[in-house]
């Protein structure tokens, strides 16, 4: 698979980069967060780092996280790579903007996990219900090795219930829903994310762990 060469690939459908030279102590809480439509606005299987906008008000929740030594952690489903819409080479494109627009703002984002796994794939990367794929736990668990972090203390936010899913099946402490309803997921408390005032109450949140 010449096109995945290079890559910072685990296996051949999941991305794990550390992408800051930050050293965390371990038992550390961690910032999740989705990327498309969580960090950049979704405009579908994105795959032009030109198109890239990032959402309004995220900047600063990333920066709030770095301030205070908390690992921020991209993890993103990526199934237009099983799809074969796009390779590993457009996402890496894809990504690098997403984190340049974010540095730009001062936020910095510590390791990117993403799963390309999808049943609806091709060759290696058609697994259904990957243990990888959101709503499955497996990129948060996996980044919780890696950074030995307190998952029990860790937030999460996204766009979709998947990713409220995989939060509370990582054991995290509490998720935030962008555009999205308050709810609670089998005991695990998920917020609503939507314009200022929820901003600030997630901002309140990361600055108390
Ligand atoms: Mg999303």
């Amino acid at each position: 698979m010449a096109e995945s060469e290079g890559f910072p690939l685990a296996e051949p459908g999941l991305w794990v980069e550390r992408t800051s030279a930050t050293n965390f102590p371990d038992g550390r809480p961690a910032l999740f967060l989705d990327r498309d439509g969580t960090i950049n606005v979704d405009t579908g299987y994105p795959d032009d780092p030109a198109a890239v906008v990032l959402r309004d008000g995220i900047a600063p929740v990333i920066e709030a996280a770095n301030v205070r030594g908390i690992p921020v952690i991209v993890v993103t489903n990526q199934s237009g790579i099983a799809r074969g819409y796009f390779g590993w080479d457009a996402f890496a494109r894809v990504n690098g903007r997403v984190l340049e627009l974010l540095a730009e703002q001062n936020a910095f984002v510590d390791m990117v996990l993403a799963c390309a796994y999808h049943e609806a794939g091709r060759g290696a990367l058609a697994v259904a219900d990957h243990p990888m794929r959101k709503p499955n736990p497996g990129m948060l668990l996996e980044a919780g090795r890696r950074l030995g972090l307190d998952l029990s203390r860790s937030l999460i936010v996204g766009d979709k219930l998947a990713d409220m899913e995989a939060g509370q099946r990582a054991g995290l402490a509490r998720g935030w829903l962008a555009d999205g309803e308050g709810s609670t997921i089998g005991g695990f408390s998920v917020s609503p994310l939507r314009g200022a005032h929820h901003v600030e109450e997630l901002l309140t949140a990361i600055r108390s762990l």
